[in-house]
């Protein structure tokens, strides 16, 4: 019943828009009427009436009415000397100065013996010793009857050249005269509580600030919108999400005992965290509705032993499961591990990448669909349409950031409907995972198991490269394993190798027979290569691109080098350094930074030096970096908000934002169990606020599912 609403129209339909400048507007207003009214103004100006030409009103905006003496046109055209209209004022000369205008207009504006409104910034001149009054350029020559509507508190906008204050005063306006009360979307209480106005009031008062306390974030009309934006974000994340969401899933009960036989054969217990997590996990496999959880834990946490555990409660229950890793040597690795603990109480695990063909293909192809195999690693090719499990229970994805959402859909897609469980190693902040995420749930491993060795931590220049070789010289002696890392250079796929192999001949000499080195450039043969002489044979130094960050285990490995530390990400730094300090000896991590270094850069460092603590590490990140860069290219655009502006540096309003992503998150949780198709008089109004914020894609898709 709102379709035809005035909001949801081309600003050409406002009479203001001047044709000619439609590029411009476009780009500063926006397609809609709503855009046009959300441009907000970022200050106020006030107008104040001159009752006479005071000093006190010097360089201030008055708004007065005088009567024209003369004008004084420059003689020769193109001229520099000024137009001047000579007024006068409370027995006083004020004079009108114009650069570059034409006589025509200004005569018509302004006929000499009529008394005439101005309005424009007030200049006063003592040179000669006699008092100067003048307007230059006065922003408005108008009929004295106006006076009223030139006097008091104006909204400034952010312009774009070629558009001025008053184009958009008169746009902003007029579409504000469209506005009338539209049904209301947020819940009763919830408006009631926070005391804010209707839709419509709040557009109102945004563009009619009284004071510059109104232009704050926090002023309740803006919060309002704000809210609005993240309501209207969040539910049709929860709309798009919901195929996968409501999907059943087999409830998968297990039997406990394999769960019971892995856990006799453990020298360790688990840790508090992992129990707890795993509890979480049993219970939503227990439920005849998809599992969607992430599992979130730092590097070390013991994330592989809780997906083992999950595993085995769907293979006790007669159910396959695979094991997604975003690369062949993450695979591989986990396809190790996993066999370590599988094996030995009977579990038939395989693994199937690139690398497995011919009749070893065939051979685990038939396996699976014969249910042969009870678990299977491999990257995301295990899940192509070649590869059949007759009965899939569990997915589980490792390294989340990685290896996206898409998988997710996909897999779903196929037609498995199989629980879900994703690894990360890096924390993500309560606020980036639901306004990504939504309500996929989340199981934290906030405790390491005991008896790790914490990692010392050097932060050093470049310049002092001779002393970190000749340190390495004797770390060697005592045979112990270097990661050696370099930066990507300039972002570019084809140099990342050439510092590799820069560095590589270099410590070659050095330390000949020691060195090897992985990047992306390799096949996935070579970089095993390179991998397996690293953990079992002579290579002592592994030079590596950002290759290893992820996964790799070796727990030989004590010492991590990152050369240009400057130029990678905290998160990043964390993951890598995170590849040491996996057995028993102590570790430590070298920063190499080159000069200059950066504010931020040097804000990272010191993080890194200073704690361990992924979570810390991951909030510090969101501090320095804002939101956006943190989830990557994809997911980007994911908090970027016209309103609630995440990436603010004030950190009581991000407090503010952060609890209205709460409120809404919980608000749509609610509204998908009780109006899942929005059908309801509040659901309608949701909708109206799903197209509001270019948002109806994801009512449309929900339909069309
Ligand atoms: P993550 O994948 O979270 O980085 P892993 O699962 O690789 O961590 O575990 C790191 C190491 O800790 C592994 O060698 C694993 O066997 C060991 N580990 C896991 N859980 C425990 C525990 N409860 N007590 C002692 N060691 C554990
Ligand atoms: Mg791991």
């Amino acid at each position: 019943m709102h379709d035809n609403l005035v909001l949801f129209k081309d600003i050409s339909y406002l009479r203001t828009i001047d044709h000619k400048r439609r590029p411009l507007y476009l780009k500063l207003l926006g397609e809609r009427v709503i855009d046009a009214l959300w441009h907000l103004p970022s200050n106020i100006l006030v107008r104040e009436k001159a009752d006479q030409l005071h000093q006190n009103l010097t360089n201030k905006i008055v708004t007065l009415i005088a009567k024209v003496v003369y004008h004084d046109a420059p003689k020769m055209r193109g001229s520099r000397r000024p137009y001047r209209i000579v007024c006068e004022y409370d027995n006083l000369e004020l004079e009108l100065l114009f650069f570059q205008s034409r006589e025509a207009y200004l005569r018509r504006i302004a006929p000499e013996g009529k008394e005439i409104l101005i309005s424009g910034k007030l200049e006063h001149d003592n040179k000669y010793g006699a008092d100067q009054w003048r307007i230059t350029h006065p922003d408005h020559i108008g009929y004295p009857s106006n006076l009223s509507r030139w006097i008091g508190i104006e909204p400034v906008y952010p312009l774009t050249a070629g558009i001025t204050q008053g184009m958009v005063r008169s746009i902003i306006q007029e579409g504000l005269q469209t506005l009338s009360p539209i049904p209301e979307w947020i819940n009763n209480e919830l408006i009631t509580s926070k005391n804010w106005p209707a839709f419509h009031n709040a557009i109102q008062q945004v563009h009619s600030p009284k004071t510059s306390l109104d232009l704050d974030s926090t002023n309740i009309s803006r919060q309002r919108l704000a809210y609005d934006e993240i309501l209207a974000h969040q539910l049709s994340l929860y709309l798009t999400q919901k195929e996968n969401l409501k999907l059943p899933s087999p409830a998968l009960a297990g039997n406990e005992i394999l769960k019971e036989k892995l856990l006799k054969n453990l020298p360790f217990s688990l840790t508090k965290s992992q129990n707890q997590a795993l509890q979480e996990i049993y219970e939503d496999l227990n439920r005849p509705q998809q599992m969607l959880r992430l599992l979130q834990g730092d590097v070390g946490s013991g994330k592989t032993l809780v997906a083992i555990m999950a595993a085995l409660q769907v293979i006790e229950s007669g159910y396959q499961v695979a094991v997604l890793a975003p690369t062949d040597i993450l695979s591989r690795q986990h396809y190790l591990t996993m066999q370590k603990w599988l094996e030995p109480i009977g579990i038939k695990i395989a693994i199937l990448t690139g690398r497995e063909k011919g009749k070893l293909r065939e051979q685990i192809l038939k396996d699976l669909s014969s249910g042969n195999i009870d678990l299977l690693v491999g990257t995301h090719a295990i899940i192509q349409d070649t590869v059949n499990f007759p009965k899939l229970g569990l997915a589980i994805v490792d390294e989340q950031h990685r290896f996206g959402v898409e998988q997710r859909v996909a897999l779903s897609c196929k037609g498995y409907n199989p629980h879900i469980l994703s690894m990360t190693a890096t924390p993500i902040p309560r606020t980036l995972m639901l306004a990504n995420y939504g309500d996929m749930d989340v199981s934290t491993l906030r405790e390491k198991p005991p008896g790790r060795q914490p990692i010392v931590t050097s932060v050093m220049s470049i310049e002092r490269l001779d002393e970190v070789v000749e340190a390495l010289n004797r770390a060697l002696s005592t045979g112990q394993k270097i990661y050696w890392v370099c930066p990507l250079i300039e972002e570019s796929e084809t140099s990342d190798f050439a510092a590799v192999m820069e560095r590589y001949e270099h410590l070659l000499k050095l330390f000949p027979g020691k060195v090897a080195f992985v990047h992306g450039k390799l096949k996935s043969l070579e970089k095993e290569q390179a991998m397996n002489s690293f953990i079992n044979g002579d290579t002592q130094i592994l030079i590596a691109t950002t290759v290893i960050e992820v996964g790799v285990d070796v727990p030989a490995a004590t010492i991590m080098v990152i050369e240009h530390a400057e130029r990678f990400g905290l998160a990043q730094l964390h993951q890598l350094r995170g590849r040491v300090g996996r057995g028993t000896g102590h570790s430590t991590c070298l920063l190499l930074y080159g000069n200059p270094l950066t504010w931020v850069a040097r804000k990272r460092l010191e993080t890194m030096k200073a704690t361990d603590d992924g979570f810390l590490i991951a909030k510090a990140d969101l501090r320095l970096r804002g939101a956006g860069e943190i989830l990557g290219t994809r997911q980007s655009g994911a908090l970027k908000f016209r309103f609630a502006d995440f990436n603010s540096k004030e950190e009581s309003l991000l407090d503010l934002y952060e609890e209205l992503l709460e409120i809404a998150n919980a608000d749509v949780r609610q509204i998908c169990r009780q109006d899942p198709n929005l059908e309801s008089e509040r659901g309608q109004a949701l909708r109206l606020l799903l197209r509001l914020f270019k948002h109806e894609e994801a009512f449309k898709y929900k339909r069309a599912g």
